[in-house]
């Protein structure tokens, strides 16, 4: 049986979608069955990360967005 701090350390994996071991992923399973504490902290860890990607600024510009952003200033001038 996992602790606590042990399935708080892969909630991270298990919320983003890093592949875990069968293993792993039944021990956590297995403790999230029988730990509230773990449920509801990986539920808002869960609810957390959904918001995030949903509200995280686009990406930054790649290099060749910039550039041809710099040479329309440049012809602008
Ligand atoms: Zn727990």
């Amino acid at each position: 049986m996992l602790k606590c701090t042990e399935v708080v350390q892969r909630a991270d994996a298990l919320v983003d979608g890093t592949p875990l071991s069968f293993a792993e992923r039944l021990a956590l399973r297995s403790h999230l069955m029988l730990c509230r504490h773990c449920r509801r902290y990986v539920r808002q860890l869960k609810a957390l990360t959904e918001h995030l990607r949903e509200h995280t600024l686009v990406e930054p510009l790649d290099d060749e967005t910039v550039n041809a952003i710099l040479a329309h200033r440049d012809n602008a001038n």
